[in-house]
């Protein structure tokens, strides 16, 4: 299927216009038309191997909504003309504990990554959604309700569920203390879940310049940190703070702020490892976790309560040719909240 997108040829190079082929459909498969594509930091990471060796060439993006435009003969989850998402992985070995348990993204064997990553047959790369038409397995795709904005949709893909799902896990509801580390795609989205979840949510920031913004979109404290971490000693201490942020960040006054048994989840990725001083696990009984996107369940079920409480991403929507400057800007922190890709425009 001729597919048009943007590649990045080598590492820490500009994304350029590229065309390239995907796989017919199979008899499982459902082909769509890309409406749009968030820009996640992790695509950032990746260009700029971050993280260590990436698989180029590389067509980032999996942040995916768009409308279905041909099934295979066996499809039996999905309509042409339906509106669907795809997130950060889409197949995986389908048969180990955390598969059956509905936890591909800890798949035993490995996930397919939506890029950066090659296919099961361990040959074809895989290429992600900064392009105009995808080809999913229907396993590894969601429904999206037609009540919400396709482009505040598309970074629920990855964003919105790398939030939703520790918050549903560690039980955040009413009555509890949150803590979100970092308002950009990922803390937006995890404040906003915070909130419908009913915790008293603290947006903790590395500047003072989010703070209108935080409490607009219903933060019930914002705390500049370090600097003033003593407010937030005030507020605390908390059950729950996730940590969303992209570069190194000291963890020693989060985890100075949490109760007896309390949590720190770390779900930003710098690259970097952190220096722990386990007095501080120790004294009070608390935990350092991590935590990866969610299940393709829990992918459905974050949908649906998105639709239930009207919750999207703040976007600012933009061309291909934008890509460049959206890198600069998120990583500059300078993203209301999320850039997505009008994927008319690959
Ligand atoms: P983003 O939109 O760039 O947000 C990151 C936020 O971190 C910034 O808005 C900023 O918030 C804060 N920050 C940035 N530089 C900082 C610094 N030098 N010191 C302190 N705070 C700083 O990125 P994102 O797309 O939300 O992704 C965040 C991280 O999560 C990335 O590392 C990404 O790779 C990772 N991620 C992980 C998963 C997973 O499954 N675990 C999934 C998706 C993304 P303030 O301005 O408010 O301080
Ligand atoms: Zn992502």
């Amino acid at each position: 299927m001729k597919t048009r997108g943007y590649v990045a040829l080598r590492a820490k190079e500009d994304l350029i216009p590229y065309e390239f082929s995907r796989r017919e459909l199979g008899p499982r498969d459902v082909a769509l038309d890309i409406s749009f594509a968030g820009v996640c930091h992790s695509d950032i990471h990746q260009v700029n191997e971050d993280w260590g060796p990436s698989l180029f060439p590389m067509v980032p993006g999996h942040e995916i909504v768009g409308i279905v435009t041909a099934v295979g003969d066996a499809v039996k989850k999905f309509k042409v003309g339906e509106r669907i998402g795809v997130g950060t992985f889409v197949d995986s070995c389908r048969t180990c504990d955390a598969c059956a348990a509905g936890l591909e993204q800890y798949c035993e064997e490995g996930n397919t990554q939506t890029y950066n990553d090659k296919e099961r047959d361990g040959t074809s790369i895989c290429f992600g959604g900064y392009s105009n038409v995808f080809v999913v397995d229907e396993n590894y795709a969601v429904q999206v309700a037609d009540s919400l904005s396709l482009e505040g949709v598309a970074p629920l893909m990855c964003a919105g569920i790398t939030l939703y799902s520790p918050l549903k896990h560690w039980g955040a509801t009413s009555g509890s203390k949150v803590g979100i580390v970092g308002l950009g795609g990922l803390g937006h989205l995890g404040l906003k879940f915070a909130k419908a979840l009913g915790a008293e949510t603290t947006v903790f920031s590395h500047s003072d310049n989010k703070r209108d913004d935080a409490m607009r979109l219903g933060a019930d404290h914002f705390v500049v940190m370090p600097e003033h971490a003593d407010v937030a000693t005030s507020v605390g201490p908390y059950d729950l703070i996730i940590s969303t942020v992209s570069a190194d960040v000291d963890l020693a006054p989060y985890l100075e702020l949490l109760k007896l048994d309390g949590n720190l989840v770390l779900v930003g990725l710098s690259g970097k490892p952190n220096a722990i001083d386990t007095f501080q696990l120790v004294g009070q009984r608390r935990t350092l976790s991590g935590s990866c996107a969610g299940g393709v369940a829990e992918l459905q079920e974050m949908m649906d309560f998105c639709a239930e409480h009207d919750i999207t991403s703040d976007v600012e929507v933009v061309s291909a040719s934008d890509i460049k400057s959206a890198y600069e800007r998120t990583i500059a922190s300078d993203v209301k909240y999320r850039f997505v890709i009008d994927a008319s425009t690959f």
